[in-house]
């Protein structure tokens, strides 16, 4: 049998713009099925994959793409889980191995074997997919392609985040880069319960911040951003960095109070330097989070189902990708871009 040729944005080269072409994915195979994308949302993830940005890097040609919803096409062998017409999405967690220390123990996001959407595997950046239907998203009824698509990486990934902070209601959390994952973060922290400071270095990021729910804002390319937050919080219990560059990391440090936890998400390439004193003396926590479980994305997806989030989101064809990177790469989105294949 042959494959499905479909039309995919495709990264050929590292650094290199993507070019929209022709594409094959093979037949699904076991626990696989062949789902028509209706949406992709646009993750900065995507552009670290095309830049090559990582010391573990994707094999070109592939397609970029984990925060696809579509419509399950055909099934292949050993499919008892979804049926063709179903809703679903692929995610960064495309598989794990399912037997593994990790996978047995609840953490099956630090899987070894794992494969990822749209780096080790071809992802949602073409108008089919493949996805394994065992780690597939359940993508609720009634949901807007469109709005939906950026909780499959960035919604999951920020509320694993906030729950790896163990910040209680009540208590403060800084949120710092408000871009596709901050804006959503700040809505999930709102909805637990937490007061939230934004940090970012753009006045319209944080203009989103505030509509979303933040009490605070701080713009750290203007002022001190760690006596801000603590003039405006006396120290926050708990930090999440979603931030692309690696200043905003030491910066988190020196945000909490004494006892605090420190979860990075965001992922620049590089290093920052880390006071060591002060993590002692104060007791800090300080810990890295990569999206979530299939039970967490379960979570994440039902706080959206009952309105209790709304990404914002702007709508693109395909051809746009090359456009969105550029805008990405100088912090000019705001918000999540979502690719519509819908309008083709
Ligand atoms: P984005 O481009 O939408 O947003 C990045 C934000 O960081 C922008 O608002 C920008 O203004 C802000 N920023 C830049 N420099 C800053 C600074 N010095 N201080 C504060 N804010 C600053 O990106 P995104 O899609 O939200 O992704 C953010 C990062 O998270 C990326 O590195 C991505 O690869 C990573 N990521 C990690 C996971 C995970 O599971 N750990 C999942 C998804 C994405
Ligand atoms: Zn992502
Ligand atoms: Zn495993």
């Amino acid at each position: 049998m042959t494959g499905t040729n479909i039309r995919a944005a495709i990264v050929r080269e590292f650094g290199a713009p993507l070019e929209v072409d022709q594409y094959e994915l093979p037949e699904p195979g076991p626990h696989q099925a062949l789902v028509r994308v209706l949406t992709s949302g646009v993750c900065h993830t995507d552009l670290h994959a095309a830049e090559g940005d990582w010391p573990v890097k994707p094999s070109p040609p592939f397609v970029p793409g984990h925060e696809g919803v579509g419509i399950v096409e055909a099934v292949g062998p050993d499919v008892t889980d979804v049926q063709v017409g179903d809703l679903i999405g692929n995610a960064w967690l495309w598989s794990a191995c399912g037997e593994c220390e990790y996978c047995e123990s609840g953490w099956e996001t630090l899987c070894e074997a794992q494969q990822n959407g749209g780096y080790s595997v071809d992802g949602s950046f073409g108008d089919h997919m493949i996805v394994d239907t065992r780690y597939a998203a359940r993508v609720p009824e009634g949901a807007d392609p469109l709005e939906v698509a950026p909780v499959l990486c960035a919604g999951v990934t920020v509320y694993k985040a906030l729950k790896r902070t163990e910040a209680r209601p009540g208590q403060w959390v800084a949120i710092t880069g408000i871009g596709g994952l901050g804006h959503i973060a700040v809505q999930y922290a709102v909805a637990m319960g937490l007061r939230v400071v934004a940090v970012d270095v753009s006045d319209e990021k944080l203009e989103l911040a505030k509509k979303h729910g933040a009490e605070v804002t701080v713009n750290a390319r203007e002022v001190d951003p760690i006596a801000a937050v603590h003039e405006a919080t006396g120290g926050t219990h708990a930090v999440v960095v979603t931030a692309v560059h690696p200043a905003a990391f030491g910066q988190a440090i020196g945000f909490t109070r004494r006892g605090g936890t420190i979860v990075f998400v965001g992922l620049p390439p590089g290093d920052f330097p880390a006071p060591i004193f002060d993590i002692v003396l104060k007791g800090l926590t300080i810990r890295g989070s990569i999206v979530g479980t299939r039970r967490d994305l379960a979570e994440a997806l039902d706080f959206y189902a009952r309105g209790l989030i709304h990404p914002t989101v702007t709508a693109r064809p395909l051809e746009d990708i090359n456009a969105v990177f550029d805008e990405m790469r100088a912090g000019k989105i705001d918000g999540r871009v979502v690719v519509d294949f819908r309008e083709n």
